[in-house]
């Protein structure tokens, strides 16, 4: 999971890592820091070449970001949940997108999407001790 600069900016730290831990999940690892442009390209590098990618990047590197590794069972699907719909204004009560997401690029969080990615994103962000 990344707390996204919007997160950090306005204060939330606290408010998410509250809901991730009272939600079930352990936090293995954290990290804060400002990406670079390169690194953000390759968190992100999915999506390169859809038309809202230039402005995520953007966004991404417009301040610090926490990184959080967690474990849980289930831990891909239930975080998904717990974050809610990508537009906080779709996003269901409750979730961390809904209740604190100002819109569709300032969505507070990002969770990883499969085991995979989450895997690929963590050897982009943490070092190496942290990558199997
Ligand atoms: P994330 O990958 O950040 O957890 P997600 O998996 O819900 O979010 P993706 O489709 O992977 O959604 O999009 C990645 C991020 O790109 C979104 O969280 C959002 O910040 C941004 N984004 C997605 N679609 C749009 C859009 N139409 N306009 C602006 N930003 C967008
Ligand atoms: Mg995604």
């Amino acid at each position: 999971m990344l707390i996204k600069p919007d997160g950090v900016e306005r204060r939330l730290i606290g408010k998410v890592i509250e809901r991730v831990e009272d939600a079930g999940f352990r936090i293995v690892a954290m990290h804060m820091e400002h990406l670079t442009r390169k690194k953000a390209e390759e968190l992100y590098a999915p999506h390169r070449g859809k038309d809202f990618f230039e402005g995520l990047v953007e966004f991404m590197i417009s301040g610090p970001v926490v990184g959080l590794i967690l474990e849980k069972e289930n831990a891909i699907e239930d975080l998904r949940r717990l974050v809610g719909k990508t537009d906080p204004a779709r996003a269901d009560v409750g979730t961390i997108r809904h209740d604190f997401g100002m819109s569709i690029r300032k969505n507070v969080v990002h969770a990883s999407d499969s085991p995979e990615n989450a895997s690929r994103e963590i050897k982009i962000f943490f070092e190496e001790k942290w990558t199997e």
